[in-house]
Order: structure tokens, then sequence, then C-alpha cells
């Protein structure tokens, strides 16, 4: 794919050269960090829109759930010390471990701390959650190694997946039922018309709607870009071994092979990764703050670790062609409200859907990237709340959880990995074109 992006001035090849040169690198190294890598996720949670099929017994679907004992103290403390240095110590440990409310940390803060905590849970309960959250206290929530666990190929396909895509796509994307989506294998009827109705709906449709369909089928195109980078290409004596299968690749992308809808998925990861980067430019000043603690329990790794999240926030600040959110929600006050929340509705309807996936790494991978994107979205229309954030005080506004943090980040790296992935299969493509010939 080349060119530029619709909906945004920006161009495919600038994306490339400023992914793999400056943010690449350094989000790769952040997920490294003990503060991105544990996620915590409750896996176990029923579906709430049909009887599951059961879970999977693909191995390669399993989750290894991390020991309690391999996590960093300052994690496991939970979330009422997360933002704040005051409780860097080991008796306010403790005192948090033994907390299941965020009451508890009382007698370590301040009135007005105490007061702006329970404000954040508040908050957090309240309207402007684009996903839904797991409850990181429910005893089937589990810290997982994001680094054990990575996203690939599992074999999770057929049925289950297409009903999940599908559940997606026909009941959250705004879509009416009559139009179906260019080559869905469960459409009824598949006649000559590859798309072409479904176009003209799309560009028929405004343009906060357009993006949420560009979003989905975005995170759709990064899934599948990373199964196909991250193949079981063979097992020997129970030995696997993992690489790029370009045939699948070309299966799934190849504009022929996909009567051009390949480029167009992909057009969709790029626009993705606009959006995210934008709500990482965005959210640069919470973090920014010296109030604002990646606390593990290890000072200096913590210090590392914030000054390294801090220099990719200047990064995405020096990005030159953001998308530019304020055409959205942009109407009338009242329509572009409801609009809004329209939009939010359908996005925490799709991170419930999550839930359904009968993969238990596939459903770790989505649930993780919804809630980034979810998170994103929420940044991104969170911007005047953000401009009068407290330089050293909590904030009443706006605030995110550990897990919201780690989701956001980690998706993010998922797809800068995606695109990284994109010029590598462009390198092996054209080698295999070249001992062909
Ligand atoms: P699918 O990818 O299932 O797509 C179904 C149909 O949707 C396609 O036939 C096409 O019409 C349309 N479509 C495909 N891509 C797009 C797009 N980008 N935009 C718009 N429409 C599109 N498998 C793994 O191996 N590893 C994983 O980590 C993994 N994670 C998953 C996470 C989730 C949330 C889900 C639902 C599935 C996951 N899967 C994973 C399964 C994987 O996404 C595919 O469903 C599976 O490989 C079967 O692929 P398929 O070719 O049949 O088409």
């Amino acid at each position: 794919v080349v060119g530029v992006l619709d909906d945004c001035l920006c161009d495919i090849t600038s994306i490339d050269n400023f992914n793999t040169y400056k943010i690449f690198p350094k989000i790769k190294q952040l997920q490294e960090r003990d503060y991105f890598r544990y996620y915590k996720v409750n896996l176990k949670r029923p579906c709430p829109f049909w009887a599951e099929d059961g879970h999977c017994s693909i191995k390669d679907c399993h989750v290894e759930p991390c020991p309690e004992s391999k996590i960093p103290v300052g994690i496991k403390a939970g979330p009422s010390n997360k933002y704040l240095k005051v409780a860097n110590n080991t008796k306010e440990l403790q005192d948090c471990e033994q907390a299941n409310k965020l009451g508890a940390i009382n007698n370590t803060l301040s009135n007005q701390s105490k007061e702006a905590f329970i404000d954040w849970a508040r908050y957090d309960d309240s309207q402007d959650h684009f996903c839904e959250l797991d409850d990181e206290r429910s005893p089937a929530a589990q810290y997982v190694d994001l680094l054990l666990n990575p996203e690939r190929y599992t074999g999770y396909k057929g049925s289950s997946a297409w009903r999940v895509w599908n559940s997606i796509y026909e009941e959250n994307c705004f879509k009416p039922r009559s139009v179906y989506r260019p080559l869905n294998p469960l459409a009824p009827s598949r006649g000559e018309d590859d798309g072409e109705s479904f176009y003209t709906w799309l560009e028929g449709l405004c343009l906060e709607k357009r993006v949420f369909y560009k979003l989905i089928s975005g995170l759709h195109a990064s899934i599948n870009l990373h199964l196909c980078a991250n193949y079981l290409l063979e097992e020997t004596w129970g030995k696997p071994s993992w690489g790029h299968n370009i045939k699948e690749f070309k299966r799934r992308f190849d504009p022929v092979e996909t009567k051009g809808e390949g480029p167009r998925r992909l057009k969709n990861l790029y626009f993705l990764y606009l959006i995210e980067l934008r709500a990482l430019s965005k959210v640069a000043p919470y973090f920014e703050r010296s109030i604002v603690d990646l606390y593990t329990g290890n000072v200096e790794d913590d210090a590392d670790t914030k000054s390294l999240l801090l220099s990719i926030f200047q990064d995405t600040k020096s990005f030159p062609m953001h998308f530019n959110e304020k055409s959205m929600f942009a109407g009338n006050k009242k329509g572009a409200k409801s609009l809004k929340e329209e939009f939010r509705l359908h996005f925490k309807n799709i991170s419930r859907i999550m839930d359904c996936v009968g993969c238990d790494k596939c459903r770790l991978w989505g649930k993780l990237q919804t809630q980034g994107l979810g998170t994103a979205l929420k940044i991104l229309f969170s911007e005047k709340e953000i401009q009068k954030l407290p330089e050293n005080s909590p904030s009443k506004g706006f605030q995110l959880t550990r897990q919201e943090i780690v989701a956001l980040l980690n998706a993010f790296g998922r797809l800068s990995t995606s695109i990284r992935e994109l010029q590598n299969f462009k390198v092996l493509l054209q080698h295999s074109r070249c001992h062909c010939m």
C-alpha cells in the first residue's frame, strides 16, 4: 500500500519511516519493562451474547498465567498506589496489599487525596468509558506475562472466529443488515456485487461512523497480520518453528487474491495507527507531571521506564501529520453529543464481545487491544480535562488506571509491530519474486 490515507492528510511512506526509525525500537523496549509486561485480565468471563462453543483445546491457544510470586510488589499492591510516590515504601505497600478497597489506603493520604480517590473510583464507573473494564479484584482475574504469551498464529478459525468478527461488524458498525461486507463468508449470497454496495454505503456515512468501521477493520487487519508474521511453520519432535508465512499473507492481503480488499484493510491499519498515535501525543501532559509514577516498587527501574515513555511521547508529538479528531463530533452540540454516546456504546459492546472469543490467547490479545483502543478514544475526547490537569495533585476530571495504561501502550506496540512486519513482508515478497524469475 502506498499513497495518502482517506479521511486524513497523511501518507503511508511518512508513517513507515516514522514508525521504523523512531517509534518501533522504543516501544519494543518499553514493552519489556516490568510495568508494561504484566497485564491483569479475566479470561473466564462468560460470553454475554450467545452460548459459548466451549474453550478451544488448541494447544497454541493456551495462556500461561503468571504466578503471583513473579509480579513486582508494587504492581501487586493494586490500584491504590499507582500514582503516588507517597506510597513508595514497604509499610504503605503492606497496607495496600491488605486492602481490598480504595478506602483502605486512607492512613497514608491527606483528606484531599482521599476525596480524590473516591472521585476517581466514581469516575471509573461513570459514563466516559469506551470499554467494559475487567474487575481487577475478581478472583478470576489473573496476571499474564505478555512476553511469555505472544500474539501469534493459534489455529483459531472457522465458525467460532467468524461469528465474533461478524457480530462485531454486523451489530456494532452502524451497518444495516441489507448491506453485506465484501467477501463475507457468512453472507447468504455472494453475487457479482463484490463490495460495491458496501463501499457506496460506507462513503455515504458521516465521518464518525466511517472512522468507526475503519478502526475495527484496522484492528482485524493487525491481528491477521500478526498471525501471518508469526505462523507455525513446522513442528519437529514437539519443537515448533515460528516465522513469516508468505502464502497466508497473500491469501489475506494480496490485491488480486482479495479482489482489492487486502490493500483497503491495510490502509485501515495505518489509519488506526494514526488514531492511537494522536491519542498518545494528547495524553503526554498527563504523564509529564511529577505526580505520575509508573510504580513497580523498583525506584531506579521506574524512573527509567518513565523517561523511556516520555521520550516516546516526545516523538509522537513531533509527528507532523496527525489525524485531526476535532473534525469528529463537530456538528451541532446536541447531535454531536448523542453521536458520541452512540459511538461509545457501540465500542463498549465490542469490548464485551471479546469475552466470546473461543481461544484464550486470542481473547487475551483481543481484550488488550480493544481496551487500548478504547483508552485512546477516551483520551481523544477528554482534551479539555487533560489540559486542566493539576501538576501536583490527583485529577478529578481525567485519570487512567494501570490496566488502561498497560493496554494503551501494548496495543500501540502491536500496531507498530504490524507496520514493521508489513515492511518485512514487502522484502520477502520481492525476494520470492526474484527467485521465481
Ligand atoms: P477472518 O479473519 O475470520 O475474517 C472473516 C471475514 O471478515 C473475511 O472472510 C473477510 O470477509 C472479512 N475481513 C477479514 N479481514 C478484514 C478486515 N481487516 N477488515 C474488514 N473485513 C475483514 N487467530 C490467530 O491465529 N491468532 C490470534 O491471535 C487471533 N486473534 C483473534 C482475535 C479475535 C478477537 C478474533 C475474533 C479472532 C482471532 N483470530 C486469531 C482468528 C483470526 O482473526 C481469523 O478469524 C482466522 O484466522 C480465520 O481467518 P479467515 O481467513 O477465515 O477470515
